[in-house]
């Protein structure tokens, strides 16, 4: 799937179709002037050239989509932020996300089994609900956001005190900016000896992100996530983002949203952890999940708990699909199972040729490897 013909590639490198047809040629790929050009393709000529072609940044849309009825503005709620934890290895994500996850044991909710489902959802001592990505690092995000799936509202972005900006600590601001995610700071281990805050201040201004005590407009907050201090501050601040950005979503209609992870379990077969993203989904849904489908036959949420429907906004694990689904892919549920099946089953067919034609294309790389 090309992002650029070669037409369109001759004018970004300020050469005639004619040449980059040549280039081509010599590279063993036959093309004409509007033939679509895989990635690796665009950075082979560009190279050529001494350009660096980035891949396009702009992901291309699950066509699952098409199948989305129109929002009516009017409709919509205002519904809780989806958070992501980002940061440099070692610097605290997953003990910051353990202490965000204890929080909500003093909200009335203690008594259930933490379940692992990719994410969890908390709820402030005022009521107002935030749920967080459960897997740190940035591989789920990228991945996610490769398949054209955006689930991320808000990121946090971890820095220890005592050790600053680091590389992955680069990479996560990038992926937060590529995005177009709002950023906040947490700067952790404030416990610690060599604690040096103004230090990541000073280092994260290269980045432009430069803290509202010096006349920037991030918001950073101090804490330790070992101790559990800051932790209030820090859902605090991103109830305050969450309202800016004024998060909203349809909770009256069919359910839409992402897949978080998914598996399959010996027992229970195909387990997938969806984030709804508008609507409200509920057991007995005729859905499709990417390339398959099914209906929703049992739903438990983050506590393990039994649940029969979940609004915009709430991570939940379903059983009753025909196939284990990819992370990043898109969920729908259609008005009758039929549709469903329909649909599920010219996707399924449909990846299967995609497949088939795959095998068949020698890739340029296969060429080269063969020289
Ligand atoms: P991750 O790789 O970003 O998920 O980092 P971890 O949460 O696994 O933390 C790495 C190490 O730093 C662990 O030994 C934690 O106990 C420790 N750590 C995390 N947060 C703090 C903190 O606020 N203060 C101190 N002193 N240590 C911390
Ligand atoms: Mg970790």
């Amino acid at each position: 799937t090309g992002t650029l013909n070669v037409t369109e590639l001759a004018e970004k490198l300020g050469k005639s179709p004619n040449e980059i047809i040549k280039k081509l040629m010599f590279a063993g790929v036959m093309a004409n002037k509007n033939q679509d050009l895989d990635d690796d393709t665009i950075e082979l000529i560009a190279s050529e050239y001494g350009v660096t072609m980035k891949k396009e940044e702009e992901v291309e849309k699950s066509d699952l989509l098409q199948y989305i009825e129109a929002e009516d503005e009017k409709k919509l709620k205002e519904r809780p932020p989806v958070v992501t934890i980002m940061g440099h290895v070692d610097h605290g994500k997953t003990t910051l996300l353990d202490s965000i996850r204890n929080t909500r044991v003093t909200a009335g909710e203690a008594g259930g089994i933490t379940q692992h489902i990719g994410a969890y959802q908390i709820r402030t001592e005022e009521g107002k609900k935030i749920t967080f990505l459960d897997t740190p690092g940035h591989a789920a995000f990228t991945s996610m956001r490769s398949r054209g799936a955006q689930v991320t509202d808000i990121a946090i972005l971890v820095v220890a005190a005592d050790d600053g900006v680091m590389p992955q600590t680069v990479e996560a601001i990038n992926h937060a900016k590529a995005a177009n995610v709002p950023i906040i700071v947490a700067v952790n281990k404030m416990d610690k000896e060599a604690a040096n805050p103004d230090r990541v201040m000073q280092e994260l201004t290269e980045y432009e992100l430069v803290s509202e005590d010096w006349g920037g407009d991030t918001i950073f907050v101090s804490m330790s996530a070992l101790k559990g201090e800051g932790i209030d501050d820090l859902l605090e601040m991103i109830l305050l983002v969450a309202e800016v950005e004024e998060l909203k979503a349809n909770p009256n209609r069919r359910a839409d949203g992402t897949v978080i992870e998914a598996e399959l379990d010996k027992g229970r077969g195909s387990v997938a952890s969806l984030l709804v993203q508008n609507g409200t989904l509920r057991v007995g849904d005729p859905i499709v999940v990417g390339n398959t489908f099914g209906r929703v036959r049992a739903m438990v949420n983050d506590l393990g708990k039994r649940i029969k429907k979940a609004g915009p906004s709430t991570p939940v694990e379903i059983t009753g699909l025909s196939h284990v689904p990819q992370a990043g892919d898109r969920f729908v549920v259609f008005e009758d199972e039929k549709t469903a099946r329909q649909i599920g089953e010219l996707r399924q067919q449909k990846q299967l040729e995609e497949r088939r034609g795959e095998q068949s294309k020698v890739s340029l790389e296969d060429l080269f490897e063969k020289i």
